[in-house]
């Protein structure tokens, strides 16, 4: 019996991680989707270096961090282990630490306000121009929503995605690919499928298919409502260390 995860990482995470993707597989069966059009994001918060080694030894290629304070320094040291993960941001970001993160990461899960399209936009594109032969791709970017109208969840209204996007649209430097949105916690995932299916529809009314929804608790019925985009973590990685 296995009473700690983090022993033997890499052997630990792939056999968890296998079971993880067995299940991503069932799940799209069970509707008819493709499994490769679900992208698997470990979500390594907590966790050292080590485990992101073990993570790309096992055949996983994108990790998610939710504090600047812990990323950026994980960001770096896996740049000097020689290491090349694909890092989605997915926590609340404030405006003081783009110019840290933004840098570092690949895709960003969690835009929720005017100020931080408009300081993730000045970060990846200093001149403001977006055009030109020196002009850095795109950052591809979710508009975190809270879709179940709790009021202490992070995440714009339904309401306002509309001009959310249409600022995001107008920020050279940025690409929305799609909403995102935490379900809130609670036992029985079964109880999450109305709010990703609310996102969903939401994002379909704004012409957006991509859709990041769906964590250790309740990925398999994010799935099932369309998920793109799943941010797993203890599922692969064991119980956080903090
Ligand atoms: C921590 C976190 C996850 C992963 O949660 P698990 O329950 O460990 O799968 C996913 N999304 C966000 C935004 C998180 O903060």
């Amino acid at each position: 019996m296995t009473t700690s995860t983090t022993d033997v990482p890499g052997a630990t995470i792939a056999q968890r991680l296998e079971g993880v993707r067995a299940r991503i597989r069932a799940a799209c069966e069970r509707v008819g989707r493709d499994a490769s059009t679900v992208t698997l994001v470990g979500v390594s918060k907590t966790f050292p270096i080590e485990v992101i080694s073990g993570g790309l030894a096992a055949g996983l290629t994108d990790f998610g961090e939710n504090r600047a304070q812990e990323f950026v320094p994980k960001a770096r040291a896996a740049v000097e282990a020689g290491l090349a993960p694909r890092w989605h941001f997915i926590g609340h970001l404030q405006r003081n630490k783009v110019a840290d993160v933004v840098p570092h990461i690949d895709v960003l899960h969690s835009l929720d306000s005017l100020r931080l399209i408009e300081a993730v936009s000045s970060a990846r594109c200093p001149s403001g121009l977006g055009g030109g032969a020196d002009a850095p791709n795109p950052l591809p970017c979710y508009l975190e929503v809270n879709v179940a109208g709790e009021s202490q969840k992070l995440g714009v209204r339904p309401a306002d995605v509309g001009a959310l996007l249409a600022a995001a649209a107008a920020a050279p430097g940025i690409e929305v690919r799609g909403l995102m949105t935490v379900a809130p916690f609670v036992e029985d995932p079964e109880a999450a499928r109305t709010t990703f299916r609310d996102l969903r529809e939401i994002a379909a009314a704004h012409g957006l298919d991509g859709l990041s929804m769906g964590m250790t608790n309740d990925f398999e019925v994010a799935i099932e409502e369309g998920a793109t985009v799943v941010r797993v973590g203890r599922a692969i990685f064991g119980d956080r260390l903090a």
